[in-house]
């Protein structure tokens, strides 16, 4: 099978949902330039090894703004791909979440202001407003620092994001996953603005923390309310 009809077999619907995904990453101002990289998972070859972490991923180095639905690589388990582009120099990132976590559909990460202010500082986010419990936790932690592109910032996220859809990436961004591209979407805006919101209260001092009971009610309502929309 040649790259060419490999890459074709992938819906074209597709392609554009996941390039107009990253220019929405850029209207939300959660990326500028090159910064940040979306991918979707691909359903599973019947023959293929690895099937569960094929994904279509944003090229390497090219602002969304410039990018066609064509230009979305099928990145492979394996790491070979098919394109006119190079997959994102995350795509590890990507694969491992999605080897790691059947509920991935779609992972998103980004340099977003307020997230990327947070990650330097190395902090676990603590559940200082409900909200907190979107994404698995009565916390959000922030992932070991490793150069980008590397299988060990792979492994630190996929660490820090146990039990969570979203985490910190020290002095570098965010990373979260959904069900699909419009729910991780909805997930990034939702973690940015935790993240000001947070960044904001520690202007004023110390902000009360909700307790572990508190959290543990609001994450079992969410546990239901999930339950109830599906
Ligand atoms: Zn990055």
């Amino acid at each position: 099978m040649n790259a060419s009809n490999v890459s074709d077999q992938v819906d074209p619907g597709l392609r554009s949902a996941l390039l107009d995904t990253m220019r929405a990453m850029d209207d939300a101002r959660l990326n500028v330039g090159t910064a940040g990289n979306a991918s979707v998972r691909l359903p599973a070859d019947a023959d293929a090894a690895h099937a569960t972490a094929r994904m279509l991923i944003t090229p390497s180095g090219v602002p969304a703004e410039r990018c066609r639905p064509e230009d979305m690589a099928v990145a492979e388990a394996d790491g070979s791909y098919h394109g006119p582009l190079a997959p994102s120099s995350e795509w590890q990132l990507h694969r491992d979440i999605y080897a790691a976590f059947p509920a991935a559909g779609a992972v998103l990460h980004a340099h977003s202001p307020f997230a990327t202010a947070l990650a330097c500082q190395r902090v676990e986010i603590p559940p200082f407003h409900y909200m907190i419990a979107r994404f698995g936790g009565s916390t959000i932690r922030c992932a070991a620092y490793a150069t980008f592109g590397t299988q060990a910032l792979s492994d630190a996220t996929v660490a820090a994001l146990q039990d969570r859809s979203a985490c910190l990436l020290a002095n570098h961004g965010m990373v979260v996953y959904g069900r699909d591209l419009a729910h991780a979407l909805a997930l990034a805006i939702e973690f940015e603005t935790l993240c000001e919101q947070y960044w904001r209260t520690l202007q004023l001092g110390v902000p009360v923390l909700l307790t572990e009971a508190e959290m543990a009610e609001v994450i079992e309502r969410f546990r239901w309310y999930g339950r109830a929309r599906s």
